[in-house]
């Protein structure tokens, strides 16, 4: 159930039903990735074709900006509303304090993703966090050798655009992790 906006594929449903269909992939140990799209991106990816080729290769391309939605309605489209990347983050961590599913946190400064976790675990208490990393660590396989030993769930990226991307992109198969979620500067806005 996707749209093309301007050659980007974007996912037409609500929240709720993606929600649905990531908890569905997490208990069936499926790997899925979710990208934010935004009409910054889409016009970047338009004169970009690897950037094209590396947002439609996601699983789940989220109508993130009111831009997406209005493009898709002057296109006679069926994308409604808006899904942010930082509203997506939040159900996921709902989703995982019901379940109790295992979040690692990668990306942004030292301090700021401590405070990110802190701040998450006092919201919600029953899900667990699992690691930690900030966004600085050079060593690659040490990234990739912590968050297979903290055995997450949801993995979210906080490296900015594109660089999460290409790190999921690059770590997925060697990860063992179900859903991978880049999320920008999401972990400063929880950090404050
Ligand atoms: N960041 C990082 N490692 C890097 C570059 C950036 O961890 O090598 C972090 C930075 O500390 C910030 C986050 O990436 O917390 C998001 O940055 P930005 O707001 O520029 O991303 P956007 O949401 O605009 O894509």
């Amino acid at each position: 159930m996707k749209e093309q906006i301007l050659g980007v594929n974007v996912n037409m449903q609500s929240e709720e039903e993606l929600m649905q269909l990531i908890d569905s992939d997490i208990r069936n140990g499926r790997k899925s990735r979710i990208v934010a799209i935004n009409p910054e991106k889409v016009m970047m990816a338009s004169k970009n074709s690897e950037l094209m080729e590396l947002l439609n290769e996601s699983t789940y391309q989220i109508p993130d900006g009111i831009g997406i939605s209005v493009a898709s309605r002057l296109r006679g489209g069926e994308i409604k509303g808006r899904v942010t990347g930082i509203g997506m983050m939040d159900a996921l961590l709902k989703l995982a304090n019901k379940n109790s599913y295992r979040i690692f946190m990668y990306g942004a400064k030292k301090d700021t993703v401590e405070l990110a976790a802190a701040s998450i675990q006092g919201k919600y208490p029953k899900l667990v966090i699992a690691g930690m990393l900030d966004g600085y660590e050079k060593d690659m396989d040490k990234v990739a050798r912590t968050i297979n030993a903290a055995k997450p769930h949801i993995l979210f990226v906080a490296l900015g655009s594109p660089k999460q991307e290409l790190f999921i992109r690059e770590n997925m198969e060697r990860l063992d992790v179900n859903i991978f979620q880049g999320v920008g500067g999401s972990f400063d806005v929880y950090s404050g």
